[in-house]
């Protein structure tokens, strides 16, 4: 975790200077390779194009740390970047290879985790030896919870909208009480469920995601439904910002533009959801202070 230690160090200064733009975290970053990068509608025409759009946007809105799956980004962006080893079923790789990559720091968190796409639940006892290993070396875990794009079961049979209820997950707080976990979308449509849980399981923090840009259905009622009970219920102090970015670049403003537009959060709500819950849970304020 060396990395971090002196990226923290150097990265709020930068920012704060940054015509007093607050610093924001986004535990919610796709990323891409050359080879997996598709230029699909709306999207950059090329990888490089990608990759300077997002670095505008960083930028542009002082993104000082994220969260990212998959890809790299150029070299000074990767510093700023907590890696995180995704996997939408089974991992592809055995218990001894994921301790290598956490004990070389190659990643520090596990997710984007769906298992939902695969007809699975984090509670699979398939799961349980790399779930010991996440607990006890404190590898946060990023959940994908909620449902997927409309029809998605076309893609991925499995898919099963009931598996996207955060409920599901019960047992595994319960068995790895250590575990970091922090539940993507905030398990919307299920959100209810979500602050069931958030209040019977103080450890458990959530991100919000897609959920933050999907302007059709249900979701945008439920996103606001959502903020308003957290904020009622005092669980704002565990909802983090992500934009859930993966090949449209101009999801981050969109996303931010969408946070800020609620009224019914104060300043200092939406500080923590931007920034202040993602430095806690990702114990960054810890490192930063070695
Ligand atoms: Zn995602």
């Amino acid at each position: 975790m060396r990395k971090i230690v002196f990226l923290l160090l150097v990265i709020p200064t930068l920012v704060y200077a940054q015509d007093g733009i607050k610093p924001i975290i986004d535990v919610h970053l796709h990323g891409y390779t050359q080879q997996t990068y598709r230029p699909v509608p709306g999207a950059p025409e090329s990888y490089d194009e990608f990759k300077a759009e997002i670095r505008k946007q960083f930028k542009k809105f002082n993104i000082v740390y994220a969260v990212k799956s998959g890809g790299q980004f150029d070299p000074d962006m990767e510093e700023i970047m907590l890696n995180a080893y995704e996997s939408n079923n089974y991992p592809k790789i055995d218990t001894l290879e994921l301790k290598k990559l956490i004990s070389e720091d190659k990643i520090q968190v596990w997710g984007e985790f769906m298992p939902m796409f695969n007809g699975l639940t984090i509670a699979d006892p398939k799961f349980t030896p790399y779930l010991k290993i996440c607990e006890r070396e404190g590898i946060p875990i990023a959940l994908h919870t909620g449902r997927g794009p409309p029809n998605i079961y076309k893609r991925y049979p499995k898919y099963r909208l009931q598996l996207g209820d955060p409920i599901l997950i019960e047992s595994v707080l319960i068995d790895y009480p250590e575990l970091k976990i922090y539940l993507m979308h905030a398990g919307i449509p299920f959100y209810e469920n979500t602050l069931a849980l958030m209040d019977q399981y103080p450890q458990v923090y959530c991100d919000l995601g897609a959920v933050l840009w999907v302007d059709q259905g249900l979701t945008p009622f439920h996103l606001k439904d959502f903020l308003i009970k957290a904020k009622e219920y005092g669980f704002i102090d565990r909802v983090m910002y992500g934009s859930d970015v993966m090949y449209w670049s101009y999801r981050i403003e969109q996303s931010i533009q969408k946070l800020e537009s609620f009224e019914f959060l104060s300043e200092d709500d939406k500080r923590k959801i931007f920034y202040e819950n993602a430095v806690r849970f990702f114990d960054l304020d810890q490192l930063q202070k070695k």
